[in-house]
């Protein structure tokens, strides 16, 4: 690995970047630790046979400005084991408790799930060295998506940003873009705030009722295997339909550049969501600016998931889980609105203008 590290880095980080080693089992894996001013670093562990040193590094950063954005006591960090997620359970299981105990001393990263590992995964590192988030419930997690953490947290920044992009929430109009863990709670806490759900969108399809769809209806016909476009309580689209269908929110909660140049143009929603990890493209984003389109972006609107994780590290309950995520998500939502307000910038930007002066804040307490 060919790594020159001033090109990696700039004045915030990265801390440490560690490359580990262990040929009796055949681990290969890399850590970043981005910042800890804020405190001991989250993020995930990804397991891909292709991840390299500047992946891991740049979702460490975006961990470090997602946990100060949240407002969380955490900086950022991540680590990716270099293997195929689908190798033999028992050699998955070697790789995970292997890396696990090579990272028993670095108390300053703590390890949750990312891609190519779930709770079982975490569990084990959490029997080699205690120190990991995202657990089952019967070790102490706080299994965040069957509560719907993320979707929740979503439905918060909802409740902040519709009177400033002049809607309603009660009655307003809701097309969700990828029916899935965010999506399904997404749409639930928000209807529980009087809106309807108009439309909804998985890999295979869409499905639209302008007078609402029945959502605890479409969520088990979803459970139960089947596409969201053959439940029978709408209309059937294709899939990439959902962009132009109208509504009042657009939530998009499935996969990255979803919203292009190409399609920004078709989309009748006056606010959007994003419940997915980059869903839009940077031109996407400047369109939906300069239209007037009012954009929440991922790790403000996100951030429950990751504020889940750090209320189940310190050891609290479901229940106070709901309340940090509604604390914190209303908090920061109303902090990049008041920031888009004052000085007209995207909200991207001003999101980014906020962690960012939370970590420098947090870096000017640390012995240099
Ligand atoms: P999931 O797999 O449970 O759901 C994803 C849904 O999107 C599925 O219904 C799938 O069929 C659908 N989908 C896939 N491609 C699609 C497409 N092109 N068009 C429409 N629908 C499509 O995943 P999830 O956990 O809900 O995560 C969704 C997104 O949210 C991801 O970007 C993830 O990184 C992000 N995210 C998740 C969490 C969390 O707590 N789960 C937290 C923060 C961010």
């Amino acid at each position: 690995m060919n790594i020159v590290i001033r090109q990696l880095g700039d004045e915030l980080g990265p801390e440490k970047i560690l490359l580990l080693r262990q040929p009796q089992v055949g681990l290969e894996a890399i850590v970043v630790v981005d910042n800890v001013a804020c405190g001991p670093a989250i993020g995930g562990v990804r397991m891909a046979p292709d991840v390299t040193v500047d992946e891991v590094y740049r979702l460490a950063r975006a961990m470090t400005f997602k946990n100060a954005a949240a407002g969380l006591a955490h900086g950022g960090g991540k680590a990716g084991i270099i293997a195929d997620p689908a190798c033999p359970p028992a050699q998955k299981e070697a790789l995970i408790r292997t890396f696990a105990r090579m990272i028993r001393t670095l108390d300053d990263y703590i390890p949750g799930p990312d891609m190519g590992l779930n709770e079982a995964c975490m569990a084990w590192i959490k029997d080699e060295i205690g120190r990991v988030v995202g657990l089952p419930r019967v070790v102490g997690g706080i299994p965040l998506d069957e509560i719907g953490a993320t979707g929740f947290g979503v439905a918060i920044a909802a409740e902040v940003a519709a009177p400033a992009a002049g809607i309603d929430l009660h009655g307003a109009r809701v097309a969700v873009q990828g029916y899935g863990a965010v999506g399904i709670h997404a749409a639930r806490f928000l209807h529980e705030r009087g809106a309807a759900l108009v439309a909804a969108s998985d890999s295979r399809g869409a499905i639209h009722n302008p007078s609402g769809l029945d959502i605890d209806a479409l969520t088990q016909h979803k459970r139960g295997g089947a596409p969201v476009h053959a439940f029978g309580g709408g209309r059937p689209l294709d899939r990439d339909a959902l962009v132009n269908v109208e509504c009042d929110i657009w939530i998009p909660a499935a996969r990255p550049d979803v919203l292009t140049a190409e399609n920004i143009s078709l989309l009748k929603a006056k606010l959007v969501l994003q419940g997915a990890n980059i869903p839009a493209t940077d031109a996407a984003e400047r369109w939906m600016h300069e239209h007037g389109i009012l954009n929440i972006p991922d790790f403000i609107a996100n951030a429950g998931g990751v504020i889940c994780a750090a209320v189940e590290y310190q050891g609290g309950t479901e229940q106070q889980a709901f309340e940090t995520i509604a604390e914190k998500v209303r908090a920061n939502t109303a902090a990049v609105l008041a920031r888009v307000d004052e000085e007209g910038l995207p909200p991207r930007e001003a999101a980014i203008q906020l962690a960012r002066a939370r970590v420098e804040e947090a870096m000017g307490y640390r012995r240099p």
